[in-house]
């Protein structure tokens, strides 16, 4: 029998509670959990003014943010959209059925002023991050670190080659706000004072992005997300954004490795990364100064094609502070017997260099197989060689495939970062803009994997 037709009517009065329309496992339901914000109106009350029109409540933007980050909701107009109408996030967001959502300009002006200055999304990071220690999802012994490429968001268009817009150009009173962040982190070492090489285009809009090529395709403007995570469930201990070079991501991770002993007091057992960070003085300061086992590759420029003998073949004698080549002949730094000896310095590179003897090398039988277009033969040595020579051991273990295996979590996770979280493009201009979409977004990918690993207690019960 076909049913009647129903047509809608407005009841005076409705009964009707939010907290039983969200199913008990719906993921927000699952994250609420973690979600501890008590103490943030105390740490924003110096930001905000005592007179005036009261402002959106603090909590509300934050778990709107949050909703955002955390279901891929990019756009801001469309989270206001989504929140006003979607049950679950009205309930996470603590409205009502008939409260109101803030407009999303308002949205957008008030969240690029205090939080920006109280330094908030750094804190929710931290005590998030503190939440899964807790848990035992970290134990800090095993860590891994990556950077990957998030595009910025300007474009070709709105640049110039490098002499045609500098910095002094600009004038900071009337530059818009990306431009004078810009300015103040020309001598961050994350972000200006990086590398002295200047890149090919400057963006107007963004100056702080960084022209690349580095994913083999066509170049384009981008900011580098650098992770520090802990390998037992991939738990984020820290993120920090910079511009997008080597010498700056290497530093990130000084950065991050430091913060993470000073918050949470963690001195990994391991650090395993990619071959980007097996230069020879960040393998130093692992190794010398942290007392850290390097799973990292060793960069390796002394490579040879032409079928000759590689520094490899050479044995170095760590007493005689020689090489011997495969024909036993010794080489030296410093073949002149001087009256008072002097010590080689290394280049400024911080290579020092070893030649074996012009008339050995002319009377020997593998000249061909050694240096076939030189007199002698040369061998460059790093100053750095003993923490390099820690790496290359490790790297001959079986610990080292584990990490092998360990590291890819770091790239799965930046994977899930820009196809399910879809920050693969930046939506915030300038370094400080950056950074707060990143904590925001780590934030967000440490919350989920509380979710997922630890077990609601009310439910199981
Ligand atoms: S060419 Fe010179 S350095 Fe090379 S194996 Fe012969 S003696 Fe040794």
């Amino acid at each position: 029998m076909m049913g009647p037709k129903k047509e809608a009517q407005a009841a005076l009065f409705y009964e009707f509670c939010l907290e039983d329309h969200v199913p008990a496992d719906h993921l927000l339901r699952s994250i609420d959990r973690f979600v501890d914000l008590v103490d943030i109106r105390e740490h924003l009350v110096p930001f905000y003014s005592q007179i005036g029109r009261p402002s959106i409540a603090p909590e509300l933007m934050i778990r709107m943010l949050l909703v955002g980050y955390i279901m891929g909701i990019r756009s801001e107009r469309r989270l206001c959209e989504e929140v006003h109408l979607n049950l679950a996030y009205r309930w996470f967001c603590r409205l009502d059925l008939g409260d109101a959502v803030p407009d999303h300009s308002t949205f957008s002006k008030n969240r690029h002023g205090r939080f920006r200055e109280s330094d908030l999304f750094r804190q929710m990071f931290e005590s998030v991050v503190a939440r899964c220690i807790e848990e035992g999802l970290a134990s800090g012994q095993r860590l891994a670190v990556d950077a990957s490429l998030i595009e910025a968001d300007n474009n070709r268009q709105n640049s110039s080659q490098i002499a045609e817009w500098t910095p002094d150009m600009t004038d900071p009173q009337t530059a818009p706000r990306a431009v004078r962040e810009y300015l103040e982190t020309l001598d961050d070492a994350a972000f200006g004072a990086a590398t002295p090489v200047k890149p090919k285009f400057n963006s107007h809009s963004d100056p702080a992005s960084q022209w690349t090529a580095a994913r083999k395709g066509p170049a384009f403007f981008a900011y580098s997300n650098n992770y520090l995570i802990d390998t037992d469930n991939a738990i984020i201990l820290d993120v920090e954004a910079t511009r997008s070079v080597r010498q700056a991501e290497l530093g990130a991770l000084q950065t991050m490795l430091d913060r993470t002993d000073n918050r949470f007091d963690i001195q990994p057992e391991r650090i395993i990364a990619d071959t980007a960070y097996g230069t020879g003085p960040l393998l130093e300061w692992l190794v010398q100064q942290r007392g850290i086992a390097p799973h990292i590759p060793v960069v390796e420029k002394s490579g040879r094609t032409d079928g000759t003998f590689e520094t490899s073949d050479f044995a170095y004698d760590d007493q005689k502070d020689i090489y011997i080549c495969p024909a036993r002949k010794e080489l030296k730094q410093r073949r002149r017997a001087f009256t008072n000896p002097r010590t080689p310095q290394p280049d400024e590179h911080g290579v020092l260099r070893y030649r074996a003897s012009k008339a050995e090398c002319d009377a020997c039988q593998l000249k061909s197989k050694c240096c076939p277009k030189a007199p002698q033969r040369k061998v460059t040595r790093s100053v750095h060689e003993p923490s390099r020579d820690v790496a290359r051991k490790i790297y001959q273990t079986i610990n080292y495939s584990i990490s092998c295996k360990l590291r890819k979590k770091v790239e799965m996770l930046f994977a899930h970062l820009k196809r399910i979280l879809k920050l693969d493009r930046l939506r915030l201009r300038g370094p400080c803009g950056v950074r707060d979409e990143f904590h925001l977004a780590a934030t967000a990918q440490n919350l989920r994997k509380l979710a997922k690993l630890v077990p609601d207690q009310s439910q199981t019960a």
